[in-house]
């Protein structure tokens, strides 16, 4: 049966492939002994995490209004596994008589149901094992009290590059190692489009759906779907007429993107003759490559807290020196400004998950001045390695001046260490600071008398401006850049920087996204970064673009006060045809 979800997309582009249903390394659980005296507990806790579970589906029940009939009955069929003695008196009867504990005897039982399922001939009950694995995934999450790392298991016979990945929900960990993989493309059922999961889509160039709500439920392994990232949409199972259709557009997206290719050696200057830098955002040093391939005129933001996602421990100063340096050595020359671990937020470290609020508790800069000896490792080895080439150091999430005094004494006494045991580095390297805190951005001046450059990031700056959490869906419809409010603090940072003669850029999402090129460029902004895929179509904006016949136009916008008269005239800057 054919059926369409739709959700945010995140990443534009067309993806034709096989589902892949991605599990959760919580059925991966542990087998522990449990004392006698602590059984009936064990059963108990067993219980209240089948109520709990209870009470969700039958929520989500409720908001099934606007769903497509299927998730009703899918949720349906959950809830009567979950009144089965099969999945609830059986796992009990496992605990106490092997004293074990609940999600080992659960998952017992499940393997035990799902080898009977498979018996069978006809084909819907065959599959409704993955409904058995589903609502013991549930359980499962809810007697772990968190979620797990997701875990892939490929179907057998079909290549990377023709699977789309279905999963609840993707950690900033789970996107990363994906990028060894080459997978068409993957959706989930939650997600803001700045998330740092949306954000690696974008990073990959591969069409990405969030917010999908109910995918992850509605469909089965090996099931073929089309994701069409612009739009959001995600079709199952399509019939020829639609899977022609989109194979269509799939070709002249490819086409349209191999003529963008004819620019990388243009310079990069508008139509009256001002440079602008385009520069990349990269995640790990393996995109730097990319990042030249794009023609990148430098690295604009290297996220080096992706270093140590997916592992569990810390990156060693040599190891993290090697990382920067990698780096360097490939952009020949080019500046590249490695950030300071952004830890925290969404890109939590397991002990942090319990934090109250993440993205307003101890993230970013924060983390790194409260772990002085982390810190103080991750400042030599990017020290170490600036002898390689020209790195800026830059800081994410300052608020205070105290922030950025500490952080640069901390510079200089990495720098004194280094001197003591004789090892070479930049003495002048530049040190830059992140505006992202709506606070930081309305006292700039604090800042432009501290530091030598200025990024803004207006992932973090849209989220706490408009108290919007990024990587919430039923929030997402907010994350407005164009809120004048926005639009105010990022016109005020540029200017002011301009005026006390501080280079500025921009390498939030705001920076990549093409529709946004002349407003910016207007605003004043001459330094912009981005993920390497999204290089060459900004060039086609701004080469096409007048600077000075957009400066008064945006002038005028900035004195706008609704967001919708916003958009409109942002769409008027845009309406000279972009380049094919
Ligand atoms: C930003 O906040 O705009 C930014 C570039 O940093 P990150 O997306 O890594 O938080
Ligand atoms: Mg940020």
């Amino acid at each position: 049966m054919s059926f369409a979800l739709h959700g945010l997309g995140v990443s534009g582009g067309i993806a034709i492939g096989r589902a892949m249903l991605m599990s959760h390394a919580t059925l991966e659980v542990a087998h522990l002994t449990i004392a006698p005296r602590l059984v009936d507990k064990e059963v108990a806790r067993f219980e209240h995490a089948l109520d709990k579970v209870r009470e969700e589906l039958a929520a989500m029940k409720e908001n099934t209004e606007h769903a497509p009939a299927e998730l009703a009955a899918f949720i349906d069929l959950h809830v009567m596994f979950l009144a089965d003695p099969e999945l609830v008196e059986v796992p009990k009867q496992i605990i106490r008589e092997r004293r074990c504990n609940a999600e080992w005897a659960l998952v017992q039982q499940m393997e035990h149901l799902v080898a009977q399922f498979e018996q069978f001939e006809d084909a819907y009950l065959k599959e409704r094992k993955f409904d058995v694995v589903q609502v013991v995934e549930r359980v499962v999450k809810e007697l772990l009290g968190h979620p797990g790392r997701a875990v892939l298991k490929k179907a057998k016979g079909v290549t990377e590059e023709n699977l789309i990945i279905v999963a609840h929900d993707l950690s900033p960990a789970d996107v990363i190692a994906f990028k060894e993989h080459r997978f068409a493309s993957f959706v989930t059922d939650v997600g803001g489009a700045t998330s740092h999961t949306a954000i690696l889509a974008r990073s990959m160039a591969i069409p990405a759906i969030v917010g999908l709500s109910s995918a992850r439920s509605m469909i089965r392994d090996n099931e073929l779907l089309i994701v069409d990232g612009a739009r959001g949409v995600l079709i199952v199972n399509p019939d020829e007429r639609v899977l022609e259709e989109y194979r269509l557009r799939k070709e002249q997206i490819e086409l349209e993107r191999s003529k963008l290719k004819r620019l990388k050696s243009a310079p990069s200057e508008t139509l009256d003759g001002v440079p602008v830098s385009l520069q990349a955002n990269i995640e790990l040093p393996a995109d730097a490559k990319d990042a030249l391939e794009s023609g990148a005129d430098g690295i604009g933001l290297f996220r080096t807290e992706f270093l140590f996602l997916g592992r569990g421990d810390m990156p060693s100063e040599e190891e993290q020196f090697e990382a920067y340096r990698k780096v360097i050595k490939a952009m020949e020359g080019r500046p590249v400004t490695i950030r300071t671990f952004d830890l925290g937020g969404d890109k939590a470290i397991d002990h942090q998950r319990t934090q109250t609020n993440p993205a307003l508790g101890r993230r970013a800069i924060r983390l790194s001045l409260a772990e002085p000896k982390m810190f103080h490792l991750q400042l030599r080895a990017i020290l170490r390695a600036s002898r390689y080439g020209k790195v800026k150091l830059l800081i994410p999430m300052l608020s205070h001046a105290h922030q950025i005094d500490a952080t640069l004494a901390a510079v200089e006494q990495a720098k004194s260490s280094l001197r003591g045991e004789k090892l070479l580095f930049d003495e002048n390297i530049e040190v830059g600071g992140m505006i992202e805190i709506p606070g930081a951005a309305l006292a700039v001046s604090m800042f432009l008398r501290r530091l030598d450059f200025l990024s803004i990031g207006t992932n973090d700056l849209i989220q706490y401006t408009l108290a919007i959490d990024r990587t919430d869906e039923q929030v997402s419809s907010l994350y407005d850049p164009l809120h004048p409010a926005v639009l105010m603090l990022v016109a005020h940072t540029i200017t002011s920087a301009e005026k006390a003669g501080i280079p500025v850029s921009v390498c939030g999402e705001m920076a990549g996204a093409p529709k946004f090129t002349r407003l910016l460029l207007g605003l004043g902004l001459r330094t912009f970064s981005m993920h390497p895929s999204q290089i060459l179509e900004v060039k086609s904006r701004l080469v096409q673009a007048d600077v000075n016949e957009l400066a008064p136009l945006v002038r005028r916008i900035l004195r706008l006060e609704e967001t919708a008269r916003i958009r409109e005239a942002v769409d008027k800057l845009n309406s000279p045809a972009p380049m094919n």
